[in-house]
């Protein structure tokens, strides 16, 4: 047989690894696929699943039976396990992995494999962790268990040396590109600053483009690092509370203003406008660059990156999201060029 996971972009050595593991019938028994969000773990998941369970000679083919099946999730050799919501945040729990190992141990109705993922492998408590060890090591021949996750230290030891580790590492912003001009159909000027835009995570830019409230948000958040340069903490505060709808809307933007500081440090410096990340809003980053100092900018990265970490470990969020702004508007200079920059904006 022949292996093409054509859905997945990028990750070359993770997809040779594996096609050439069902070509050669040598699959693990259990993988775990780990890295940043957003690189297409899940989908690789489901290719590797539809690949195994696809009868065609060039697999997966995503025109037979067994193809649709997995895509559409109701493939009889094929679970996917999602958490449950358990107070706020969804997880798998011990009764959860109990019943999938019920069903691991029965024979497949048709073919030679079960396919089992856990796409969000972190989120199963230590008892089903513990509860799934076992299967990992004595698995049944006809079993295959994939895990995913961004986070493997949140997995116990003895479940990750039990499987195969595929690391998922960010995509050439020139692979994205291609990716864009060809199957989204973009004109190449713009396909570019989306693939900068993605900064090597490909689902970035595929939301970007169509995920509408994705585009909202990030339309609140140019706002916000706009409403900056007026020196206002009471504007400030407003513009930024989109950022308290919860933890990882708040995490989120906190990245994202990190890259933006980034981007403001290579203009203050003269870089290239080519290695910025935020290209197409090239003209609305040198206008702010003049509102910073350029030694002021590792502190502001600083002060995000503690406030990070403080949302991370269950702080207020309300708290620390009010004071880093209050502490931004402080660090806003008056702009020494403004006249200057008046002018090259309106031209
Ligand atoms: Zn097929």
């Amino acid at each position: 047989m022949k292996t093409a996971f054509k859905k997945t972009i990028g990750q070359e050595k993770v997809k040779q690894l594996l096609a050439r593991a069902l070509e050669n019938g040598q699959l693990s028994h259990g993988y775990l696929f780990e890295g940043p969000a957003g690189l297409g773990k899940r989908k690789m998941a489901k290719e590797l699943a539809a690949a195994i369970l696809c009868p065609k000679e060039e697999a997966p083919c995503w025109h037979c039976n067994a193809c649709k099946q997995v895509e559409a999730g109701t493939h009889a050799e094929f679970r996917w396990i999602q958490g449950q919501e358990e107070g706020k945040e969804p997880v798998v729990s011990v009764d959860t992995i109990r019943s999938l190992i019920k069903d691991i141990y029965l024979k497949p109705y048709e073919g030679e494999y079960k396919v089992y993922v856990v796409p969000e492998a972190d989120t199963m408590t230590v008892q089903a962790q513990n509860a799934l060890l076992k299967t990992l090591e004595e698995p049944p021949d006809h079993s295959i268990i994939i895990l995913a996750t961004p986070e493997p230290e949140r997995l116990l030891p003895t479940i990750l040396s039990r499987c195969q580790r595929l690391v998922f590492r960010p995509v050439k912003r020139e692979t994205i590109q291609s990716y864009l001009e060809e199957s989204k159909k973009m004109p190449g000027d713009k396909a570019a600053s989306l693939a900068a835009f993605a900064n090597g995570i490909p689902d970035r830019a595929v939301e970007m483009l169509e995920d509408e409230s994705y585009q909202q948000q990030y339309k609140a958040f140019i706002q916000l690092t706009d409403s900056m340069l007026e020196k206002d903490y009471e504007i400030a505060i407003e513009k930024g509370e989109f950022m308290q709808r919860d933890k990882s809307q708040a995490l989120w933007v906190l990245e994202l203003w990190q890259e933006w500081l980034r981007d403001l440090h290579i203009l203050i410096i003269g870089g290239e406008p080519d290695l910025l990340v935020h290209q197409n809003q090239e003209n609305r980053l040198r206008k702010q660059a003049a509102y910073y100092n350029e030694s002021t900018i590792p502190m502001i990265h600083q002060m995000m990156e503690t406030a990070r970490e403080d949302i991370r470990t269950h702080g207020n969020l309300a708290f620390i999201v009010e004071s880093l702004l209050i502490n931004l508007v402080s660090m806003v200079k008056e702009p020494d060029n403004a006249k200057e920059l008046a002018s090259f904006l309106d031209r």
